[in-house]
């Protein structure tokens, strides 16, 4: 059973525009665990790192500045093949042209303020959220509906 954790943030504009509680909802809903959850300022130091891929880009300055404008929310989300499946409801980077049913696609409508950050891969996964949580801010609570979510073999 390939049970993973992924780091989602949500984004400032998810925060601005009250949000939080319903992109959080989806995930719950979709069955991903709530493993980890903090609100956070991000400063310059922490977003060159986070998107160290992305600092010779245009854009970046501009991302940047997007990332710091409120706090943003930390999740650490738990499921089988959690890491893929978070990035399918996220949805493609532009918001224009994710589809609906995507968070991307029912919420935005831009290339940057795209309501959530989600981990790309297992390597990225465990970096991100070493990143963005103290190993105790991390909890293995179970649920007892566990088995209402997979059955036996994780399936
Ligand atoms: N971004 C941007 N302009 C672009 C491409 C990306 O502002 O032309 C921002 C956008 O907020 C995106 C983030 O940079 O979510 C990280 O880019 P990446 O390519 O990793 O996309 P993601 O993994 O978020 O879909
Ligand atoms: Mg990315």
């Amino acid at each position: 059973m390939n049970t993973q954790k992924t780091l989602v943030l949500l984004k400032p504009c998810t925060v601005q525009r009250a949000l939080i509680g319903e992109i959080i909802s989806r995930f719950e809903k979709k069955g991903l665990r709530v493993a980890g959850l903090k609100m956070m300022q991000l400063d310059d130091a922490i977003l060159a790192e986070h998107y160290a891929h992305l600092v010779d880009r245009p854009f970046f300055p501009g991302l940047k500045e997007s990332m710091m404008v409120t706090p943003v929310i930390a999740l650490a989300l738990e499921g089988v093949d959690a890491i893929e499946v978070v990035r399918q409801m996220a949805g493609p980077t532009n918001g224009r042209k994710a589809l609906p049913g995507t968070i991307r696609g029912d919420y935005s409508m831009s290339g940057q303020q795209n309501i959530v950050h989600a981990s790309d891969g297992p390597e990225t996964a465990a970096a991100e959220l070493a990143r963005f949580f103290r190993p105790e801010e991390i909890f293995e609570w179970k649920s007892p509906l566990e088995r209402s979510l997979y059955s036996d073999d994780g399936c």
